[in-house]
């Protein structure tokens, strides 16, 4: 790969981000840096020093090389907004929890090591370097705080817009723009970067640079492009009415839930407000539970409020408690049952690695207690408990690890929905996708699934886990499959990706476990999983980036995958006895995807003696937070890294 001449001293290197060069004489300046790999091609062009490195946002790709840069005494300059991503990246890694996940900014596409800054880069900040003048802007979206250098040129003003837009009215991808886990996936992402378009347009950028994709000569008409397909996506994925705005706060909606709720359709139903528990009474003073939170607060009962309710329906047991999917508001208070109170713990077969192995996970709303499962369901299986038949459904709506589960209840059918549809607007059904939790999108996956099963069972009722319960038809079901079938070509449409499921699914490559708890000198195993999800044979190239002194038995090669198969390659790996008996070492693996370098994509966290602190695990009934003041305190958390 060659220095390629765009204008006249500006050039282009294609690196797994595009490193530009902006030259004056000997001196440069670049934006970002990618592998560093620009460096042996300098010459070409006659530049024999860098002044400076400007970086358009954070994400691991456009720095991950910098100490080479360092080692050199090349200065690097960043977003201010951005800084502490920079400066703070091990602190980062502390701090940013895998559990309970519920905001998504920061994401983990960070830098594994520090990197000092010499300058940073407030919005309208100007910067005078020889005969060249930047203006640099804050143009976010893909980050919460990017920012985008634009140059006067004798050209006209160049933007260097990081991954603001890819060529072609695309962007990079869709889970970037998911910003929290309650913003309706993507949503405020979508947002941000609208108001960011209208900013830089106000500067009359001639072309606009960007990290990923060819250069933009027409940026007014590739901006109204995108902006159309974000129209198309924002309408399909409903994202304006979750809460109704004359209730704005979280007890007001309990309350308002509690008030419609019509106690009289279903009497052998036990539940309130936001959910999530149902518990189902039969009729020999037994009950079962579906989903336990175990928060007595915003989300249904405690163990001690269930206690209560259920003495004085004169019911003696608990049979078992079954999960319609892994998320903490459905299962933190599971382990209470099983451990203090021997409750059985029934559960669909595709929901017990993730419930049983939480740290080979990163997905949204885990928690850190492993849970054993006593008996597993298979898929479309039926079976029976009192006077009930239930059938049971993979039913992958809002997360790939969830159920559904079918059955009659006082001569009604009903079909329990937990988190992946959210009917509240039964004529045009929502969806409750998050990129963070493996929603595939296509036929035969995702809520295009779920759609099929519903019209397959027709229920009279779907019961959904924090909505409590609507009536149905098979109208309605047909409407909602149409609406959802929608979802792959609207993504397809959106992302520069070969399959939309590559720009919604940001573990499409990941470690797992993605987290291991080790000392020094020890040897662990892991995998690293890549979902194939095109119809063709792919190739994929993996090079382990291993600190100093570790070592692993893995040997860097290219390997064929089947189309539409997920693949797992083991690897071994050491962590040196002269290793930190305290501390945490994150791990990447640079990715080469049918021959295209898309850089240190996957990353994996040792702890070889860490201990995190209280604030990094999960939230349990036992703490005595309840579960909501948990999830602010986890974004207020994540803040910090924007001061
Ligand atoms: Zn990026
Ligand atoms: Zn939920
Ligand atoms: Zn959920």
């Amino acid at each position: 790969m060659e220095l390629r001449q765009l204008f006249e001293n500006i050039f282009l290197f294609e690196d797994y981000v595009n490193v530009y060069v902006i030259k004056d004489g000997t001196k440069a300046i670049l934006i970002d840096f990618g592998s560093g790999k620009i460096l042996d091609h300098l010459s070409e062009v006659g530049v024999e020093k860098i002044d400076y490195i400007f970086h358009t946002h954070y994400h691991r790709d456009q720095c991950f090389e910098d100490n080479i840069a360092l080692e050199r005494g090349i200065k690097i300059a960043a977003p201010r907004r951005e800084r502490k991503l920079f400066t703070e990246a091990e602190e980062f890694w502390k701090k940013k929890s895998y559990y309970d996940i519920y905001s998504l900014k920061p994401t983990y596409f960070v830098s594994t090591y520090n990197i000092p800054l010499d300058r940073t880069f407030k919005d309208k900040e100007s910067f005078e370097w020889g005969p060249y003048k930047f203006k640099i802007i804050e143009t976010r979206g893909h980050t919460a705080r990017s920012v985008s250098y634009l140059l006067e040129h004798e050209t006209g003003v160049l933007a260097f817009t990081g991954d603001l837009i890819h060529s072609g009215g695309k962007i990079v991808n869709y889970y970037d723009l998911e910003y929290s886990y309650t913003d309706d996936g993507g949503d405020m992402g979508m947002g941000f970067l609208l108001n960011s378009f209208e900013e830089l347009l106000k500067y009359n950028p001639t072309v606009l640079l960007p990290s990923h994709g060819e250069i933009i000569e027409e940026p007014i008409n590739d901006i109204e492009i995108l902006k159309e397909k974000f129209k198309r996506v924002r309408k399909a994925f409903r994202h304006d009415k979750i809460i109704h705005s004359d209730m704005s706060n979280a007890m007001d909606i309990v309350e308002q839930l509690e008030k419609n709720e019509d106690k009289s359709i279903f009497p052998h139903i036990i539940r309130k407000g936001f959910g999530t528990t149902f518990i189902l009474l039969g009729n020999n003073q037994n009950c079962i539970l579906i989903d336990f939170p175990g928060d007595g607060k915003f989300f249904s009962y405690n163990y001690e409020q269930i206690s209560a309710i259920l003495k004085e329906k004169g019911v003696k047991s608990i049979d078992f408690v079954i999960p319609t999917h892994y998320h903490d508001d459905h299962i933190g208070g599971i382990p209470l049952l099983q451990q203090e109170y021997n409750i059985p713990v029934y559960a669909l077969e595709n929901l017990v690695d993730v419930m049983e192995n939480p740290t080979h996970y990163r997905i949204g709303c885990l928690i850190d207690t492993p849970i054993k499962v006593d008996r597993v369901l298979k898929d479309g299986e039926t079976f029976t408990w009192d006077d009930y038949k239930f059938q049971i459904f993979h039913f992958p709506g809002q997360t790939e690890y969830h159920m559904g589960l079918f059955t009659e209840i006082d001569e009604k059918s009903v079909f329990f929905v937990g988190d992946s549809m959210q009917p509240y607007l039964l004529n045009v059904p929502e969806t409750n996708n998050n990129c963070i939790n493996f929603c595939q999108l296509g036929d035969n996956v995702g809520s295009v699934k779920c759609a099929d099963i519903l019209l397959k069972c027709k229920p009279d009722y779907l019961a959904s886990s924090h909505m409590g319960f609507f009536k149905v038809n098979e109208q309605m079901l047909q409407n909602y499959k149409d609406h959802v079938s929608k979802y792959k070509s609207l993504i397809e449409d959106l992302v520069a990706q070969d399959d939309p499921n590559m720009g919604f699914d940001p573990n499409w490559i990941s470690f797992k476990p993605i987290r291991i708890i080790s000392k020094p000198g020890n040897t662990f195993e892991t995998n690293i999983v890549i979902r194939n999800y095109l119809d063709k044979e792919s190739t994929v190239e993996i090079e382990l980036n291993l600190p100093e002194k570790w070592e692993s038995d893995y040997k860097q090669g290219s390997f064929n995958l089947e189309p539409k198969t997920f693949t797992e390659f083991p690897i071994t790996i050491k962590i040196p006895e002269t290793e930190d008996p305290n501390g945490r070492t994150i791990i990447t693996a640079n990715i080469k995807w049918n021959g295209n370098d898309i850089g240190p994509f996957p990353d994996l966290m040792i702890d070889h003696g860490f201990v995190p602190s209280d604030s990094w695990t999960a939230w349990t009934p036992n703490k005595g937070v309840d579960l909501l003041q948990w999830i602010i305190n986890y974004y207020m958390r994540d803040l910090q890294f924007f001061v």
